[in-house]
C-alpha cells in the first residue's frame, strides 16, 4: 500500500506533465493557476485516505475532528476510494462543514454566483483528478 509521500510524488509528476501540457498549449494561466490550485488540496489534504488514520487526516491538527463522521461512515479502501463518486462524496461532504460555518459566522448563506464561476469547477476538477490519481496508485499496489 503506497504511503502519503509515495502518493505525493506519483501525483505531483503526473500533474507536471499534464501543466506543462496545458501551458503549452496556451492554456489560461489563471484557470491553470485554479486547476492546480484544487490539485494541490486534492493530493496534500481532501484525499481519500481521510477514511483511515493517515498522514493526511493527522496534519489537520485540530480540524481533524470535522472529518470523523466521515472517517467512521467510510471503510477504508472502500466507497471512499471510488473513482466515479468518492471525490465528489468528499467535496460535498467539506462543502455543507464550509456552508454550515459561514452560516454559523454571517446568519446567510453566500449568494449563488459563488457557485457557478469556471475557477470553481476547475478547481474541483483539479481535486478530481488528484482523488483519482490516489485510486489508481493504490489498485495498482
Ligand atoms: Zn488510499
Amino acid at each position: 500500500m503506497p504511503g502519503y509521500n509515495a502518493h505525493r510524488i506519483f501525483n505531483y509528476a503526473i500533474f507536471a506533465a499534464i501543466a506543462a501540457l496545458a501551458w503549452h498549449e496556451s492554456v489560461n494561466p489563471k484557470q491553470l493557476l485554479a486547476l492546480s490550485v484544487g490539485f494541490y488540496i486534492g493530493t496534500d489534504f481532501i484525499t481519500p485516505d481521510l477514511d483511515t488514520e493517515s498522514t493526511a487526516i493527522k496534519r489537520l491538527g485540530r480540524l481533524k475532528i470535522l472529518f470523523l463522521p466521515y472517517k467512521w461512515t467510510f471503510t477504508h479502501r472502500q466507497s471512499s476510494h471510488n473513482i466515479v463518486y468518492g471525490a465528489v462524496v468528499r467535496i460535498l461532504y467539506i462543502s455543507i462543514i464550509m456552508l454550515v460555518l459561514y452560516y454559523v459566522l454571517f446568519k446567510s448563506f453566500p449568494s449563488g454566483t459563488v457557485f457557478f464561476s469556471a475557477y470553481i469547477l476547475l478547481f474541483l476538477i483539479g481535486i478530481i483528478i488528484a482523488n483519482t490519481l490516489h485510486v489508481l496508485l493504490d489498485v495498482i499496489f
